[in-house]
């Protein structure tokens, strides 16, 4: 994968997912050691050109980057010439003129990452795109319940809540049906994409029959700043239907884990007590986004120096 982009999972193979997984995994390994850095990707410059909010994302972007010894710079949006009118491309062209080695995009329109991809020289990795695609969030997931359940191959996956706008369930789609999982998507009529099934899953506006004997819940962000209006009538509402407590989950298979990419909206896509306790894995996914970031990392910016340079 070296120099390659990597800008939604709908065009990664089976193949590629299982290399990023089992090199996520050995890299899992340098985050439990006392001093957490190896010199993989020394010498190595990595831009984190983020133009919407993130906490998770770029922290953990940045982490991954300084473990592996890269140079790891926060291309930050309010202080660059993109508030004095210079276009999004042109600050991309500047940006790659100083060589960097792999440059991580987010933006909140879908395909920018691919745009700026299209003009740069160096790999682009997709840190969220609109409701489009957030590849590395898919990846996580299914680092995090592969080593829950062993496989994923013949799970049940069911992702509950406004999947229209959610580029997590996208790719999480993309990601869990091309490994074998069958996913189930369930919401509001107003939040199921038309013609969902194209993507092989099935649509459910009943949640008990949506958590009927599956393994995994994931639950989505209600994304206040995507939503055009009108799409549901209240929060109260929506968490009385499709909130999950423990009372609900108990339509799900007596071992089912509970998933959220973040930030949780407590009290409406999860009750308190389910954010914080098994058996939700909110923290596993935010700890294996490290070990996954810095293989991606590796497999594209990681490069070998020729023996013979300095
Ligand atoms: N953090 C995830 C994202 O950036 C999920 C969310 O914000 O709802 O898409």
């Amino acid at each position: 994968m070296i120099g390659q982009d990597l800008l939604g999972i709908e065009s990664l193979d089976r193949e590629r997912i299982e290399l990023i997984l089992e090199t996520a995994e050995k890299m899992q390994e340098i985050g439990t050691r006392d001093v957490k850095k190896v010199p993989t990707l020394r010498g190595r410059t990595v831009v984190n050109l983020f133009f919407e909010p993130s906490t998770r994302t770029q922290t953990s972007f940045e982490i991954a980057g300084k473990r592996l010894a890269a140079d790891v710079v926060n291309f930050s949006v309010s202080s660059s010439s993109l508030s004095k009118a210079e276009s999004l491309l042109d600050t991309a062209k500047t940006l790659d003129a100083m060589d960097p080695d792999a440059v991580i995009v987010r933006h909140k329109v879908a395909g920018v990452p691919q745009r700026i991809a299209d003009v740069l020289d160096a790999p682009v990795i997709n840190a969220g795109d609109g409701a489009h695609e957030h590849p590395t969030q898919a990846l996580l997931d299914m680092l995090t319940v592969y080593q829950e359940k062993g496989r994923i191959e013949g799970l049940s996956v069911a992702i509950i809540g406004d999947i229209a706008h959610s580029r997590v369930a996208r790719s999480n789609i993309y990601g869990f049906t091309r490994l074998g999982a069958e996913v189930r998507v369930a919401g509001p009529p107003t939040m199921l994409p038309p013609q969902v099934d194209v993507l092989g899953v099935k649509a459910y506006t009943s949640l008990r029959e949506a958590l009927d004997g599956v393994d995994v819940v994931m639950a989505l962000r209600i994304q206040n700043e995507r939503l055009g209006g009108g799409i549901f009538p209240s929060v109260r509402e929506y968490s009385s239907t499709f909130g999950l407590d423990r009372a609900k989950l108990r339509f799900a298979r007596p071992d089912a884990i509970v998933m959220h990419p973040g930030p949780v909206n407590r009290g409406v896509e999860l009750s308190h007590d389910l954010a914080d306790h098994r058996p939700s894995v909110i923290l596993d996914q935010v700890r294996n986004g490290v070990a996954l970031r810095m293989a991606l990392l590796y497999l594209i910016a990681g490069r070998d120096f020729p023996q013979d340079q300095e």
